[in-house]
């Protein structure tokens, strides 16, 4: 299939998602957003929620990320895309139809490592909707965007493994309904370094876990949370180690492939909606005799929101392709490549966005605000832009490193 065919199934859902979007998710964010406030509890679980989740799953809209046909539609990455765009324009959709990170990333990790038990006991529920998870790799005292860095221990004795160290930022570990936790740790410090790590499954109320703080963002308590999680001589018997000893690294590269390239569908979709907003918005108000839609540099933030929107959709697709038809590995550049453009772009849009709104735009009465702070920390996570653009440099100069090689030793070089 080309980038620009679409299958009938993907044709259908997304038609079919799109007027779930209408009928049901866009009139629900402000019952919401009610719901939220009048708990006074940042982790609640509004009700709304389960009953649009009850809706999608009516509607055939639910699991649609997993590519495995034992689970979910077994849509190819290709097929998913504009779908993860469609749910990326309300903050609500992806939980809704459930599709949200990091559970994603942890259903896809327990299909393909996790053990028959770890199926039913966590993957089954999971892809219910019943479970949320949360994937603990980042630590507060080393740079984690070098994951060989990780130091939390994982000391093998007796049939068991004892964990000790300290997570921070792991996302949906303070949702309501989090009862597993993934967790990256060393397991032999004199190892090959990307030997070193393992991953093992571990239940949040484990002896010896303990959430101590959650994160804000920005000022914002997310619904899921972000916790800063401390591992005290936490007892993990050696069948809860993922894939085996040592395969920690492999593991991380596995999940975060799918993972951000999701986030960077997500985030057109946020870049749509603001750049919907801002022509609603810039049409609707006046100043100095005129609409602001006719003053010319407002014309061109849309006329760029455009152009880069159509850009970065278009390099999307191309990773998508390139992970169905030559894999993940093959395709990492690409990935690398669109997670720093999707999001930088989209959080360029959302700022011209907010501008157009005076001071609405800051607010919570528009979603433009909470989707800035989203996107500005999906620079971060999910490994900052520095790294991506470090991989994909190493890459490009890799050319002329073995193009030179070549030609010391002699051969014709044709660069
Ligand atoms: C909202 C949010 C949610 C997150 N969710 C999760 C989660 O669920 N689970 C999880 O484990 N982690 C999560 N993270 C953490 C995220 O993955 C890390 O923050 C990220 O990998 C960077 O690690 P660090 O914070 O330790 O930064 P450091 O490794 O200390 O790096 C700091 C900065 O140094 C710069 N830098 C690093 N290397 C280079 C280089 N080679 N060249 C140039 N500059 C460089 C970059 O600008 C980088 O931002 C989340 C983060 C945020 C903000």
């Amino acid at each position: 299939m080309s980038l620009f065919d679409i299958s009938d199934r993907a044709a259908k859902y997304q038609a079919d998602l799109l007027d779930f979007m209408e009928s049901h998710i866009y009139p629900a964010e402000e019952v919401y957003e009610r719901q939220m406030r009048e708990s006074g509890d940042p982790h609640f679980q509004p009700p709304i929620l389960e009953e649009l989740k009850a809706e999608a799953r009516r509607r055939g809209l639910w699991n649609l990320f997993h590519p495995h046909p034992e689970w979910g539609p077994g849509l190819t990455n290709l097929e998913y895309a504009p779908l993860a765009e469609i749910m990326g324009r309300s903050v609500i959709a992806s939980e809704a139809c459930n599709c949200n990170a990091p559970d994603t990333g942890n259903m896809e990790v327990l299909t393909l490592f996790g053990t028959d038990e770890h199926k039913e006991k966590y993957l089954k529920p999971l892809l219910e909707g019943t479970m949320a998870s949360a994937f603990a790799m980042t630590e507060p005292a080393v740079a984690s965007s070098d994951a060989t860095n990780v130091e939390l221990s994982m000391v093998r004795d007796g049939g068991d493994y004892l964990l000790n160290g300290r997570k921070w930022f792991a996302s949906n570990a303070m949702h309501k309904n989090c009862k597993v936790l993934i967790v990256m740790g060393k397991t032999d410090p004199t190892a090959a370094p990307h030997r070193q790590q393992s991953m093992m499954v571990v239940p949040i109320d484990a002896p010896g876990v303990t959430v101590v703080r959650s994160l804000p963002v920005f000022g914002y308590q997310d619904r899921e949370g972000h916790a800063e999680i401390e591992f005290e001589d936490v007892r993990v018997p050696a069948k809860d180690v993922l894939k085996g000893e040592g395969e920690g690294f492999a593991i991380s590269q596995a999940r975060l492939g799918p993972g951000r390239i999701h986030h960077c569908m997500r985030s057109i979709g946020m870049a749509e909606r603001a750049l919907e907003l801002m022509c609603k918005r810039a049409r609707s108000r006046s100043t100095f005799g005129k609409p602001i839609s006719e003053n010319a540099n407002i014309q061109d933030w849309i006329a760029e929101a455009r152009i880069e929107i159509e850009m970065i959709r278009l390099l999307t697709l191309k990773a998508a392709h390139l992970m169905d038809t030559v894999g993940n590995k093959e395709a990492r550049t690409e990935i690398a490549a669109i997670k720093v453009a999707a999001p930088n772009i989209a959080l360029k849009i959302v700022d011209r966005a907010i501008q157009v709104h005076g001071a609405g735009g800051v607010t919570e009465d528009f979603p433009l605000a909470m989707a800035w702070a989203h996107l500005r920390t999906l620079r971060l996570a999910d490994g900052p832009d520095e790294v991506h653009k470090r991989a994909i440099a190493r890459q490009e100069l890799g050319k002329y490193r073995a193009a030179e090689a070549a030609a010391t030793n002699g051969q014709k070089v044709t660069a």
